[in-house]
């Protein structure tokens, strides 16, 4: 059976509060071999921990969600930076721009999206990037705060455009695939994941969000990363053998704390 990792899921939301046991057997049993649950908001991390701490195989991340900004005016960089001591946190985020919904002035979320990057910098963690209807300004602030610094990390649940994803490979980063990619309309996603380098892949469900085809519209859960995984080595004509190989290896080169 082949293995993969879930980059990116939320397993603390109300969706799996009844039945979290058997959401991670199922992972397991489908070859999920880690998880990472992610975080949107400070209050929620005790959760979180409690999480990753139940489970040897799930490990959690630290960080704001861009709609959960507007609650966060007065963050420190040592308000995050406190729950990165905890060995099974492994990464900043997450963390970016949301100019779809706006929940949050636009503003303070770049200011928010650049004190994580201090953080993913001091830490030493990779940066997980949320960003939505907001390609140009993500890139601005990257490219401008990677010449302030180096930082590693990826853009998770990819579904922008060419140019984004260009500029972030050149700065090092990753690119993350959710169930978006197997969706019926995604022909312009799905045209540029297959000119993107194979070495940079990662995939994720963003659980409870997010379900692939055939699950569509239902509640998504880790498990099903096999239906994107199977989807995408048919899309990049390569097996899934080699899909899943290729995507656990690059999680480890960026998720070095999650041994
Ligand atoms: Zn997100
Ligand atoms: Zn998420």
């Amino acid at each position: 059976m082949n293995s993969f990792i879930d980059s990116h899921c939320h397993l603390n939301f109300p969706q799996f509060k009844d039945n979290l046991d058997e959401i991670i057997k199922r992972a397991t049993n489908s070859g999920v071999k880690k998880m990472i649950t992610i975080s949107i908001k400070l209050s929620q991390i005790n959760d979180l921990e409690y999480i990753s701490n139940k489970y040897s195989q799930v490990y959690n991340s630290v960080g704001i969600h861009p709609h959960e900004c507007i609650n966060y005016k007065d963050l420190s960089i040592d308000d995050l930076l406190q729950y990165t001591k905890n060995p099974k946190c492994v990464g900043i985020g997450e963390t970016g721009l949301d100019f779809y919904y706006e929940n949050s002035p636009k503003n303070l979320q770049s200011n928010i999206f650049s004190l994580h990057i201090d953080a993913a910098r001091r830490s030493n963690l990779p940066l997980i990037v949320h960003t939505r209807n907001a390609d140009k300004e993500t890139i601005t602030i990257l490219e401008k705060e990677m010449r302030k610094g180096e930082f590693s990390g990826l853009i998770h649940c990819f579904s922008a455009g060419k140019e984004l994803a260009e500029r972030a490979i050149d700065l090092g980063l990753y690119i993350s695939l959710s169930g978006i990619v197997t969706f019926n309309k995604a022909n312009d996603l799905r045209n540029i994941v297959k000119k993107l380098p194979l070495e940079r892949l990662l995939i994720e469900t963003d659980s409870p969000y997010l379900a692939p085809v055939p699950y569509r519209g239902k509640c998504n859960e880790p498990s099903y990363i096999t239906y994107t995984a199977d989807f995408l080595a048919k899309l990049l004509n390569i097996t899934l053998d080699e899909l899943a190989q290729k995507t656990t290896k690059n999680f480890h080169d960026i998720f070095k704390k999650a041994i």
